[in-house]
């Protein structure tokens, strides 16, 4: 027997509150003291953790949408952003203390996790006051990061570590040389053999002794999705044996002191803590060989991995971790320590690349409903009787089906199933073959659905589900249409069935009464979101609130917002052009002086214009072509002056506009 949701189960038991959603919904769990629920049943964010500084979110939207800023809008938090390296810092800084390590921390950001200026400018001011660094993978990623520390180092810029990971070729090697002759404290990291060569044919070049750090194959595998990031056939880095031949070939250029780390990265989204043990502990070995060999090895690179427990389970499965910043730092010191004493080597600075873990919580999109498809529980049956008599032959499945309608009861639910679905199956395959009218075929499945609905709703009310309704809750859920591409926002979700935690930012006083699946605006049957974060099911429907419809035909229903969260590593960049639908608006919001919020900045997302430009388009060319197009139509008297008038203006305006729709 599978458990029924939440939602189902405390139905019955009086008045809905902010706390049974909070709950329903795991807010408290995955939120880690950043995200939480008020009285007014609004989702706020508390950037610092701190309860008495809330900020309303959906104050937030109708503030924005007072200014012109319509979701889909995602809310960055930077405040958050600070808060997360504080953590990570301080998580370390205790680790060592308690266990008198005496090498010191540092963690480097690496920019692919998110570039957006406003981040990387954030993340490099407060690296120079924590000792914090930057990582760049790529050539241009390092043209950003030694931007980034110049405009944020100051006096600081040349202390700040930069790491250089990643395929590197001749002139960004020399580059790098360059870099360290003006004083960086930049560290090329050999990913391949000649990448070595390269860097000391330019260090001799222009007479500098340059950082150099290897990065090696471990023995030891990750574990999950990024499994193949070690291991002997991960892409990067260098067996044993060429370690040692780099050891022999630096010696022989009298260069064996400028080996100073020593890297590895075992994978993203680590969920187990054992992995980490057992890579640290095989990389220190290799650190503390190496330095008696007389290498200059002070730092040791753990590379990334860290995790986020994105459903809030603490487990050890994809979408979460079993182990908290705090232990994490004090195994990585541990291990590392234990290691260096039996070797009697000093205690090296250990670096992190943990990206993930900086930014996943700073992130939130907030996008709105623009409908919902859904099955009718509740059709007029007595319709549908007296459609079945006038049929000339009323077709037996139909029949059939109407019989397990009414008379259902708590002792037959299963058995009332089966015959429901026989009798459905019969009327699709009568159908099929010509012996049914579509009306009969859709008297059929507005009975087949009602009764579904009467099923769940009884074995609810019992407390459990059998496992033959397993399917169900899906097969019976709503369809809400949101105003987002998942391409763009959430690519992961798409790519890899990552999940984030997803609920409505208000109403959350209010029992929601709907299961849903989540459809976004591209026309790609993909582009939809069905499996859901809990703590102990694998959730595959979210509870959501009916609809309110606005008075009068066509007119749409009341805003309704949904929020999806830990979106700050990995989506901006990931997300794609998918139906040209592009970059939605960033809003960054702060906690202000006299206790309310601001907003520091908009960053106005594509318009339809940029997103064309993107893929080649002319603009003028297409603008002038329309208008020719219209202004011969309107001599040709098939559209009025006024009428041209207007849809030219919708072009042009189009063109300026928002990708996403704009209520
Ligand atoms: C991607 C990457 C990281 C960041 O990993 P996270 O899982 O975000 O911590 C760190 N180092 C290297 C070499 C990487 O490729």
């Amino acid at each position: 027997m599978a458990t029924i949701s939440s939602s189902r189960s405390s139905f019955l038991h009086g008045q809905w509150t902010s706390s049974d959603s909070a709950q329903l919904y795991g807010i408290p769990d995955w939120g880690k003291g950043y995200v939480s629920v008020n009285a007014t049943g609004h989702v706020t964010v508390m950037p610092t953790k701190d309860p008495a500084r809330q900020i309303d979110l959906k104050e937030v939207i109708d503030g924005l949408r007072e200014r012109g800023v319509h979701t889909p809008v995602l809310l960055r938090f930077n405040d958050i952003l600070d808060h997360r390296l504080r953590e990570i810092r301080k998580s370390f800084d205790d680790a060592m203390a308690e266990q008198q390590y005496a090498g010191g921390y540092s963690c480097v950001y690496p920019i692919k996790v998110n570039q957006q200026r406003h981040i990387c400018e954030e993340i490099a001011s407060l690296a120079v006051k924590l000792n914090f660094g930057l990582e760049a993978g790529s050539k241009p990623e390092l043209i950003a990061v030694l931007g980034l520390s110049a405009v944020a180092g100051g006096p600081g810029v040349n202390g700040m570590p930069i790491i250089c990971n990643g395929f590197k070729d001749d002139e960004f090697i020399e580059t790098v040389m360059l870099a360290t002759k003006l004083g960086r404290n930049i560290i090329p990291v050999v990913e391949k053999w000649t990448e070595l060569e390269l860097i000391v044919k330019h260090a001799k070049q222009y007479g500098v002794r340059p950082k150099i750090g290897l990065r090696v194959k471990l023995s030891s595998r990750g574990a999950g999705r990024w499994e193949s990031s070690a291991g002997a056939r991960s892409k990067f880095g260098l067996f044993i044996s060429e370690v040692l031949q780099a050891v022999e070939y630096l010696k022989k250029h009298n260069m064996l002191d400028c080996l100073n780390l020593l890297h590895c990265h075992v994978g993203s989204q680590l969920y187990d803590i054992r992995v980490f043990k057992n890579a640290v502990n095989e990389l220190t070995h290799i650190y503390c060989e190496l330095v008696k060999m007389g290498a200059g090895l002070s730092m040791l690179d753990i590379g990334g991995g860290m995790g986020v427990d994105y459903d809030g389970s603490q487990s050890a499965w994809s979408s979460s971790i079993n182990y908290t910043v705090a232990e994490y730092a004090s195994d990585v010191v541990y291990r590392i320590k234990s290691v260096c004493d039996d070797a009697k080597v000093p205690h090296p600075m250990i670096v992190s690349e943990s990206g993930r873990a900086m930014t996943a919580y700073s992130s939130v999109l907030v996008m709105d409903v623009l409908g919902c498809s859904k099955f009718e529980s509740n059709p007029d049956i007595e319709a549908i009787e007296r459609e079945l008599k006038a049929e000339t032959e009323p077709p037996q499945p139909v029949i059939d089906l109407l019989d397990a309608y009414r008379n259902l009861t708590d002792r037959n639910l299963v058995e009332a199933y089966h015959d429901a679905t026989q009798a459905r199956d019969e009327a699709m395959s009568l159908f099929s073959l010509g012996y049914m009218s579509l009306r009969m075929r859709a008297a059929a499945e507005q009975v087949f659905w009602a009764l579904g609905h009467k099923l769940l709703e009884r074995a609810s009310k019992k407390g459990e589900l059998p496992d033959e309704f397993e399917a169900l809750p899906e097969l019976l859920s709503d369809i809400y249409f949101c105003n987002f591409s998942l391409f763009q926002s959430m690519p992961d979700s798409w790519a890899i069935d990552q999940l984030f935690p997803i609920c409505p930012i208000h109403r959350l006083n209010e029992h929601p009464t709907r299961q849903a699946i989540l459809a976004d605006i591209t026309c790609d049957s993909d582009g939809k979101i069905d499996h859901f974060v809990d703590k102990r099911i694998d959730k595959k429907t979210l509870e959501l609130h009916e609809l309110k419809d606005l008075p009068g035909e066509g007119q749409g229903c009341e805003p309704y917002y949904l929020g999806v969260f830990l979106l700050g590593a990995y989506q901006e960049i990931l997300g794609d052009l998918h139906n040209l639908l592009g970059d939605t608006h960033a809003v960054h919001v702060s906690f202000s002086e006299n206790g309310s919020w601001e907003i520091d900045e908009v960053i106005e997302g594509d318009t339809v214009e940029e997103v064309l430009q993107y893929v080649q388009y002319d603009i003028p060319d297409m603008k002038r072509a329309m208008r020719l197009d219209i202004e011969a139509a309107c001599r040709q008297g098939r559209l009025t002056l006024a009428e041209g008038a207007s849809l030219l203006k919708f072009y042009d305006d189009g063109l300026e506009g928002y990708t996403y729709l704009e209520g």
